[in-house]
């Protein structure tokens, strides 16, 4: 009976943080059946290298928690994905993502991410083709980042919805290159636009060669291979001047911005354009 349930609960080998788990799941369930405005998007600038000017803006999901605040996607996004809600936690940030962008004055580009099990989905085409055409967003405005953990398994299906993808006229980014179970024959095989350098390797950039050396390599493979190269967390105008050096042809990072309520971009804008 009831009380019995309880027992169960609040068993003393449970710790707190299981317990605090167990809370933040029943919450993210209740928030996306009733309560789908919670989840907010902010939006961390792009920048041309050569120009320093924007190019577009990667969409990145907030839980605005009505008790706990602002949680960031590091604490709800793995458990979104073991609870079997990152589909549909995804597809809400699709769409959200293209309605928003599709209210910009600019036409810039909107980068959304997309997690490997949303990736496989079967109604991953129809999603992100309901997603541009509700909104009336143009295809070529649109970037999926996905992640090397896609191209792990079953090449074929993963290769066919790549190019059914492009099919859509959108354009698919390699996100956090380097840091999984990175290959080079992934550039060679799939129809990447961009790659986008994972942080790890900019970080340490003016005092590790090494991370230099495997910056150059990459931005030298993309200009080959004729793919945006974009490197992440580009705090220090330092690591910008060397990126610039090597080529780079995109950075992203607080140097130009932190990620920010959709409200904040036409400030954001006229601030950049003035730098
Ligand atoms: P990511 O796609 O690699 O996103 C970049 C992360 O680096 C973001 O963290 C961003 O705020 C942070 N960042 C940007 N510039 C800098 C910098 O200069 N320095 C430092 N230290 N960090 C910087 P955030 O927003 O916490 O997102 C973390 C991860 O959560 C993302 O990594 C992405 O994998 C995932 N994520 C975010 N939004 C979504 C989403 O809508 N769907 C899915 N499936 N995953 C998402
Ligand atoms: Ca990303
Ligand atoms: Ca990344
Ligand atoms: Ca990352």
């Amino acid at each position: 009976h009831e009380a019995r349930g309880r027992v169960c609960f609040f068993d003393p080998g449970m710790d707190a943080r299981a317990q605090a788990r167990r809370q933040l799941e029943r919450d993210m369930r209740r928030a996306l059946m009733t309560a789908p405005e919670e989840f907010e998007l902010h939006y961390q600038p792009v920048v041309e290298v050569a120009t320093r000017r924007p190019t577009g803006f990667e969409a990145l999901i907030r839980w605005r928690h009505p008790e706990r605040g602002l949680v960031l996607p590091v604490e709800f996004i793995p458990l979104a994905e073991e609870m079997g809600l990152i589909v549909e936690l995804g597809a809400l940030a699709l769409r959200r993502a293209c309605a928003e962008a599709a209210g910009w004055v600019r036409p810039l580009r909107i980068a959304v991410n997309l997690s490997p099990a949303q990736f496989r989905s079967p109604r991953l085409i129809e999603t992100v083709t309901a997603a541009l055409s509700d909104n009336g967003l143009a295809p070529e405005r649109l970037e999926l980042e996905i992640t090397e953990g896609v191209l792990l398994h079953d090449t074929e299906a993963t290769m066919a919805t790549l190019r059914r993808l492009k099919a859509l006229g959108v354009r698919i980014s390699m996100d956090d290159f380097g840091t999984g179970y990175s290959s080079l024959s992934y550039l060679r095989n799939f129809p990447f636009d961009k790659v986008k350098i994972d942080r790890a390797f900019v970080r340490d950039l003016e005092t590790r060669s090494d991370d230099a050396a495997i910056v150059q390599a990459v931005t030298g493979l993309c200009e080959r291979l004729a793919m945006t190269s974009t490197a992440e967390g580009v705090e220090t105008e330092a690591q910008f001047r060397l990126l610039a050096g090597e080529r780079c042809t995109e950075a992203q990072g607080y140097l130009f911005s932190r990620p920010i309520p959709a409200s904040g971009i036409p400030a954001l804008l006229a601030r950049l354009a003035l730098e």
